[in-house]
């Protein structure tokens, strides 16, 4: 008879043995995508000043500091079999010696850039699908992952997260509200702003401008703040902490450029369509006098900037609603990724380890009816037989898969791949 301890270890090897095979399955697609698709992998600006890093398959080896002179040699190097990447960097930044050491390269300048991920957004969904554990004490929760464990601050997780439509769709109004104070307050014109999706949960913008080039991380961390909201005074300078009793239009004026131009329209869309539970969330106390009035706060206040002109609005009721809509209007980024001035950001065309999908840049104009979900997709054809763990419903090339919760299915390439990278099911041999 055969013991538990052996029946169990049987199925542990088995087990491992799948996880083998699928990953030999996914290198095997990603080394097709590259020998086939390599040529069309777009160049980054400036190529030979750039550092290159490379996620080798083979070890899990972050291979940094690589240059090349040009797009060929970066392609040759690509389909080497010992060379085949998960993942695929290059530095926002512009060096002598993109292959030397971190001190000795020469820093000459860097793109500005921005990461919108749905790791920092708060969706409504995220604690149905992302799942977080503490690597430390084993702690779990639900949603977005802390930055220290609320047992033991530890800071390393093990986080289970899924590249969702909706949490998408939000990361790319972030993305448009970014976009529009850079066109519209900081003067960078559409052919200066790259938009990309990032490949697996949000989009990434590139400034490239001669301006932005040499701003350090000091100057880049004024921009980041801008874009937060980070700072922002709404009362005037000497009415902070003493506006009782005063009137609110010697307290509270808006402007019409920059923020405070968001402010207002912000306020207007806000107040328009305002439920007693919206203006008590932005903790407006009174919130029956706007409710009541809402027509007069738009016309008098709003439009004409006489924002004491109504009974029950006070400085504290502006001040509140100010601070709310910054909320709504200001663009959720990851901050660290706009001051770091060496950053390694993944490279256009490529695809991510994390989802099988390609980065890929798309017009400005295309912001609104941009579909990654079918066009970021790299595996087009054939199908193959996988066991699902558990995985959400989801949508990929046009069609919609799921839920699945330990079965097997027969899927698309790219919908296998993607379920395998996100460690959500094995090819079933
Ligand atoms: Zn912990
Ligand atoms: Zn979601």
């Amino acid at each position: 008879m055969v013991k538990f301890a052996e029946v169990n270890d049987l199925l542990v090897w088995q087990a491992e043995a799948v996880a083998m095979f699928s990953q030999d399955f996914v290198y095997a697609k990603f080394s097709e995508f590259y020998n086939s698709s390599s040529a069309e992998i777009p160049l980054p600006s400036s190529v030979s000043q750039r550092e290159f890093a490379f996620l080798l398959f083979k070890g899990r080896v972050m291979m940094r500091h690589k240059g090349f002179a040009d797009m060929n040699r970066f392609r040759s190097f690509l389909i080497d079999p010992k060379n085949l990447p998960s993942d695929v960097y290059h530095s926002c930044a512009y060096y002598e010696n993109p292959e030397a050491e971190m001190d000795k390269k020469g820093w000459l300048g860097a793109d500005l850039v921005f990461d919108i991920d749905a790791d920092h957004i708060p969706t409504s969904c995220n604690k149905i699908h992302d799942e977080w554990t503490c690597g430390k004490c084993g702690f779990s929760g639900k949603g977005i992952t802390p930055e220290s464990c609320p047992i033991c601050e530890g800071q390393k997780f093990d986080a289970k997260t899924w590249p969702c439509d909706l949490c998408l769709g939000s990361a790319k109004e972030e993305t448009v509200k970014l976009v529009d104070m850079l066109e519209k307050d900081f003067g960078f014109s559409r052919k200066e702003l790259h938009v990309f999706f990032s490949g697996h949960r949000g989009y990434h913008v590139h400034v490239e401008n001669e301006a932005v080039r040499t701003l350090d991380a000091v100057a880049r961390k004024e921009i980041v703040d801008y874009v937060s909201g980070i700072g922002l005074t709404v009362l005037t300078e000497k009415a902070k902490g003493k506006h009782k009793g005063k009137r609110a239009s010697s307290v509270f004026g808006l402007h019409d450029f920059g923020w405070n131009k968001r402010l207002k329209l912000g306020m207007q869309k806000f107040i328009l369509n305002a439920t007693k539970e919206d203006l008590r969330s932005a903790g407006v106390r009174s919130y029956a006098a706007v409710l009541q009035n809402k027509e007069a706060i738009l016309k008098r206040c709003l439009e004409e900037g006489r924002w004491g002109s109504v009974k029950g609005v006070s400085v504290e009721t502006w001040a509140k609603i100010a601070e709310y809509v910054k909320n709504l209007e200001s663009a959720k980024i990851d901050t660290v990724v706009t001051t770091d001035i060496h950053r390694l950001i993944r490279m256009a065309g490529t695809l991510h380890g994390k989802t099988g999908l390609k980065k890929i840049e798309f017009p400005v104009a295309r912001l609104a009816d941009f579909d990654p979900f079918k066009e970021a997709v790299a595996f087009k054809d054939g199908v193959v037989k996988v066991c699902v763990s558990d995985v959400p419903e989801f949508r990929l090339g046009g069609n919609v898969y799921g839920p699945y919760r330990r079965q097997v299915v027969e899927l698309p390439t790219a919908a296998a791949v993607l379920l395998i990278c996100k460690g959500r099911a094995e090819v079933v041999k």
